[in-house]
């Protein structure tokens, strides 16, 4: 059962341009839309794909999507084309994180998954989005689990099974994501949130 397969319209209008560019040369014309969910339909394992919907258009257009979809449907060429979106996407990617999660949990909260994968968004969907979801997911909590708040105690590390230098690449993260505004954001939600950290 998939969630998000559009990670929340990202997958629709906040791509690269060079993956507009091979959904573009590609035989047959389909809306981006269209080739993501087509991607999930065609492994034979997936049973139910629950996208996001705000209107009754998008419903349609994702009945229709589904009904015209079958697993193993997806020819050769096809399969080029999502390999070399792959790669665009993974030389976009500042930190190969794939968010595992094992290198979780940090002795003081750093959300380490998190972090990372806002600052992929960065290089992939923008800086804004970036800025926005970083906010959002390690500031407006009871416990914040910014970059920053990183020791570098480094017992994360040994963990990753992609040997990223943690403790480094969040320092990295906090230059880029934690702007003038991240203190006085955070300030405000603590003092809303009575929480002393
Ligand atoms: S190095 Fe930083 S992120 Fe990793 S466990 Fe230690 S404090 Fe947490
Ligand atoms: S263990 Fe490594 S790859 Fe997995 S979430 Fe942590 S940093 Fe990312």
């Amino acid at each position: 059962m998939i969630m998000e397969p559009l990670r929340g319209g990202q997958l629709v209008n906040q791509l690269p341009k060079e993956v507009y560019l091979e959904f573009a040369n590609a035989n047959q014309k389909r809306t981006p839309v269209e080739w993501s969910l087509k991607w999930l339909w065609n492994h034979s394992e997936i049973l139910t794909v629950l996208s996001g919907m705000n209107s009754k258009e998008m419903i349609k257009e994702n009945i229709e999507i589904a009904d015209r979809s079958e697993a193993n449907q997806l020819t050769e060429e096809n399969h080029e084309m999502f390999g070399k979106i792959k790669k665009i996407l993974w030389q976009k990617m500042k930190v190969p994180c794939t968010g595992c999660n094992y290198c979780m949990p940090c002795p003081v909260n750093v959300d380490i998954p998190t972090c990372f994968s806002c600052y992929n968004d960065l290089a992939t969907v923008g800086k804004l989005s970036a800025i926005k979801k970083y906010l959002m997911q390690t500031s407006l909590k009871t416990e914040a689990s910014n970059a920053s708040l990183c020791i570098e105690c480094r017992k994360c590390e040994k963990k990753c099974p992609q040997n990223i230098l943690i403790s480094e690449r969040l320092q990295e993260v906090s230059r880029h994501l934690e702007g003038w505004y991240y203190r006085p954001i955070r300030f405000g939600i603590k003092k809303i949130l009575k929480v002393k950290r």
